[in-house]
C-alpha cells in the first residue's frame, strides 16, 4: 500500500541509503549519502528512535537537531522491560513466564493489565506502560488483587488454619503466592496471623513496591522518550527557527501508549509534514 501511495506521489526510492550529513546551503538542503549528493528545499527527519540498534535505530536525527539548534532533552527507553534488583531477581526470578492482573502506578501513571515474571525480572503490558512513568529511582506501587476487598476477604478467613498463600493462590498464581508470603514474613495459617496483621497483609497486597534496578535498555523498548520539539509547530512539524526543516515521528519527544498509539503518531506527524513541506 505505501509503495503504491508513493508511486502515485512520484515518490524516489533510495534504498538502503545511509544519510551520512546534512548541510544548509541557501535557503535549501544538501544531503549526502554514499549513492551522492541529494537537494531539497524542505527536509524532513523520519530517522527513528534509539530503540532496537540491531534493526537500523541510530542516534542521527538527535545529532542533526542538536546541530541545529533545537532542544533536544535527554532519552531513555520506553515500554520496555524492567530488571528486578538481585534480592527480588533471588526470589522471583524462576517465576519466569507467569502473569497475573494488577494495577501498577508510578510517576502519575496507572494501568489495569498483567504483569508477566521473567527470568531478568518483570514486563508485560502493565509493566510496559508504567516504564514510559519511571523515573528509576521510585518504587512501583502494584496492587496485585485489583478491584478486590483484599480486606474484607482475608478477614472472613482469619479464624480459619488455612494458610494465607493457600488462600491467595485461589486468586494469584500459586508459587509467586508462596515467594511473595515468604518474602513478607506470613507464610502462616490465617488464625496464626490474626485480624490485625491480615488489614496489614490486605494493604501490602494492594501495594506491593518494587524498586526495579534498571530498564532492560533500548535493545528491548519499543519507543523512545526524548528529543524534546518544543521548537516545532504542533500543526506542521516544522522548525520554528529553521526554515524547511521538519521533524517527524518516534525522533519528536512524544511518547504513546501500547496500542498503535506510536504507528498512529509516526503517520500522523508525516502526514502534517508532508502537507506543509
Ligand atoms: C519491537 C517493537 C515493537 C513495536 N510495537 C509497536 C506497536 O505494537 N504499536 C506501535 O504503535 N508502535 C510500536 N513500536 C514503535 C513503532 O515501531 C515506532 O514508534 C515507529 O515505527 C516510529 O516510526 P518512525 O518512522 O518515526 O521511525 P522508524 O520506524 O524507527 O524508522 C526510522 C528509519 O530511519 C532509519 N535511519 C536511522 N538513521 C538513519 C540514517 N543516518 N540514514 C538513513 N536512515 C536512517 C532507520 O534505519 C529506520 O529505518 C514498536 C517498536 C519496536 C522496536
Amino acid at each position: 500500500m505505501l509503495r503504491t501511495e508513493c508511486d502515485r506521489g512520484g515518490v524516489e526510492w533510495r534504498q538502503p541509503c545511509p544519510v551520512d550529513g546534512v548541510t544548509r546551503e541557501g535557503d535549501g538542503w544538501r544531503v549526502d549519502t554514499p549513492h551522492g549528493v541529494v537537494r531539497a528545499s524542505s527536509l524532513v527527519v523520519a530517522t527513528g528512535g534509539l530503540t532496537v540498534p540491531t534493526i537500523g535505530a541510530t542516534p542521527f536525527g538527535y545529532r542533526l537537531a542538536a546541530q541545529f539548534g533545537l532542544p533536544v532533552v535527554p532519552t531513555r527507553p520506553a515500554l520496555v522491560p524492567l530488571a528486578f534488583a538481585p534480592d527480588a531477581l533471588a526470589r522471583y526470578g524462576d517465576l519466569s513466564g507467569i502473569s497475573t492482573d494488577v494495577e501498577i502506578a508510578c510517576g502519575g501513571g496507572r494501568f489495569r493489565e498483567n504483569l508477566l515474571f521473567t527470568h531478568r525480572g518483570l514486563s508485560g503490558p502493565a509493566i510496559l506502560q508504567i516504564s514510559s512513568y519511571w523515573d528509576g529511582r521510585e518504587p512501583l506501587a502494584i496492587d496485585l488483587l485489583p478491584g478486590i476487598d483484599a480486606e474484607g476477604w482475608l478477614v472472613d478467613h482469619a479464624r480459619k488454619d488455612l494458610r494465607l498463600d493457600t488462600l491467595l493462590a485461589e486468586r494469584l498464581p500459586k508459587r509467586f503466592a508462596q515467594q511473595w508470603c515468604a518474602a513478607h514474613g506470613v507464610a502462616r495459617s490465617m488464625r496464626e496471623l490474626g485480624e490485625a496483621r491480615l488489614r496489614g497483609v490486605a494493604a501490602d497486597l494492594a501495594c506491593w513496591r518494587v524498586l526495579p534496578s534498571g530498564t532492560l535498555g533500548y535493545a528491548k523498548a519499543e519507543v523512545t522518550l526524548g528529543a524534546s520539539t518544543r521548537a516545532l509547530s504542533s500543526k506542521t512539524m516544522a522548525t520554528r527557527d529553521v526554515p524547511g526543516l521538519f521533524f517527524i515521528g518516534e525522533v519528536v519527544d512524544v511518547t504513546g501508549w501500547l496500542g498503535g498509539y506510536n504507528f498512529q503518531w509516526a503517520w500522523s506527524s508525516g502526514h502534517a509534514a508532508g502537507v506543509a513541506a
